[in-house]
């Protein structure tokens, strides 16, 4: 059976796990994150399908069905396996898409690896990707196409399924035609996603950049010109009411560019760190600290995260004010991912170097400057270190939204005092109101930040907190998912009518 919405994301969206010999297929455990919040367009739509890889090794029994039928909470729907090899994930993956294009998508020039990318491959993979989701879509059908490493996706399903509507978003920071066209394959690339007939992104700044990619690149032309990033942004709840911000026109084609930040889930989390076991949690963190601060900093390990600059920016500040030595402890929260990748074995050894020389240079017995946490934790307890912190410091050089910040927002308590510093490169800083902002590039703007963040007095770190949680709020999951349904409604009218 065909589907109406066939969402195209390289993850599988459910876990899977072995019980008696056999697969079973799981729900993730938190309904916050991007699978979860995808399946939940599923109970919009009559059916959906999604299509992700699955490694060959795990093929290989007789058995194995590509096509399977999934029933969960979120409705029935298909989901398409396409069994790439380790070799084949390694490619697309590992190299092409985190070597060569998530360094220039976050303005690392110098980290760009251009030489191991087999170009072929990824033309490849994504190709097998889109013939999967052509197969699963009705004629009427939208076909949403997640994220950079499927960006040659929409070509190939317009050459397959030529009336189809297609979107495609964003997950990543977009930079401008400065640095990303640095990309050899940058005109494939642009063509493709011009083939689609919506662009998302999450903050105005991404969409004008590709604007500005679009036509250095392709000679595409803005039909329609966006308000300032800042308009659009005052303008709050009724950025829904202009999905279409930005049209291009490519050779006679209309591509509808749009905004729309992909929230948390804010109910949930609110509600998560309410419950009497994090409540009790939270209590126990307390007691521990005693009079001690705590300043809270949650990401995967990552040189984008700014993790460095943070663990040196707390280095200054004891080095700075000695009569904060055993009085405020920073826990950083690194969780490490790729531990097969260079550059993130880099940056692990340095955060782990920098973390011995704060603890060994200031540490005692009874206080540790620096607790540092490189497993991933779990959503409940991560909420209760929320709600526990004193300031929470978020200072990416470069990213896409930053669900963290958000995440800590929803989990404090309505009169709470909190103190938020936030990195202006960080997308959700043009979303949050009352946080700190920071330059992470800066050693006397994350100064002045963690300064001000301990210095704040219990009204101004109240005000601040309630500002914060409200824009939180306004921007969760659910202003993201409605945007969306209406974005494809306007979509299929306007193919309807034949605009
Ligand atoms: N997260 C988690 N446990 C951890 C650290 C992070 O569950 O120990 C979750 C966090 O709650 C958030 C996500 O990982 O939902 C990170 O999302 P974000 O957008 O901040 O960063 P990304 O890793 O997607 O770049």
């Amino acid at each position: 059976m065909k589907s109406d919405l066939v969402i195209v994301y390289h993850r599988q969206p459910y876990e899977e796990v072995e019980v008696d010999g056999r697969i079973e297929y799981r729900e993730h455990s938190s309904p916050n994150g991007i699978v979860p919040t995808l399946k939940g367009f599923f109970g919009k739509v009559s059916r959906g399908a999604w299509v992700a890889w699955k490694l060959a090794e795990d093929t290989s029994n007789p058995g194995f069905d590509p096509v399977i039928e999934i029933s969960d909470s979120f409705g029935t729907y298909s989901v398409s396996r396409l069994p790439l090899t380790e070799e084949q994930v390694r490619s697309f993956y590992h190299v092409t898409s985190k070597e060569a294009f998530w360094p220039v998508l976050h303005g690392f020039k110098e980290r760009y690896n251009y030489d191991p990318v087999d170009w072929p491959t990824f033309r490849s993979v994504n190709w097998a990707f889109a013939e999967a989701a052509a197969e699963q879509a009705t004629d009427d059908a939208i076909i949403w196409v997640h994220d950079y490493n499927l960006w040659l996706v929409p070509g190939y399903l317009r050459q397959l399924k030529p009336d189809a509507t297609i979107c495609f978003f964003h997950h990543t920071p977009f930079p401008g035609p400065d640095m990303f066209n640095v990309l050899p394959w940058r005109e494939e690339i642009v063509e493709s996603l011009l083939q689609c007939d919506s662009v998302g992104f999450h903050i105005p700044r991404y969409a004008q950049n590709f604007a500005a990619v679009a036509r250095s690149v392709r000679a595409a032309r803005v039909v329609e010109d966006m308000e300032s990033p800042d308009a659009l942004v005052q303008r709050g709840v009724a950025l829904n009411d202009r999905i279409m911000p930005l049209r291009l026109d490519h050779k006679g084609r209309q591509v509808a560019i749009h905004t729309s930040p992909v929230g948390v889930n804010f109910d949930h989390v609110e509600a998560l760190a309410q419950t009497d076991e994090v409540t009790e949690k939270i209590g126990a963190i307390r007691r521990e600290l005693s009079d001690c601060k705590l300043v809270l900093s949650v990401s995967r390990t990552d040189y984008t995260k700014g993790n460095i600059e943070q663990l040196e920016a707390f280095e200054r500040l004891l080095e700075r004010r000695p009569e904060l030595r055993g009085k405020v402890r920073l826990m950083l929260v690194s969780v490490e991912a790729n531990r097969n990748m260079t550059a993130y074995q880099e940056i692990q050894a340095r955060i782990e170097e920098l973390t011995g020389r704060i603890n060994g240079a200031y540490g005692s017995f009874e206080w540790q400057p620096v607790a540092l946490i490189g497993k991933g934790i779990p959503l409940a307890d991560l909420v209760a270190y929320y709600a526990a912190a004193d300031v929470a410091s978020i200072t990416p050089l470069a990213d896409g939204l930053n669900l963290v910040a958000s995440e800590f927002c929803a989990a404090r308590r309505e009169a709470d005092p909190g103190a938020l510093i936030l990195s202006e490169f960080a997308g959700c800083a043009v979303l949050l109101e009352g946080a700190i902002p920071v330059n992470p590039f800066s050693h006397a703007s994350m100064d002045s930040a963690l300064d001000q963040a301990l210095g704040m007095d219990h009204d101004e770190a109240t005000g601040r907190m309630k500002a914060l949680r409200a824009s939180a709020r306004r921007w969760d999951i659910s202003t993201w998912t409605r945007t969306e349904m209406s974005h494809f409604s306007a979509l299929r009218r306007a193919r309807v009518s034949g605009a």
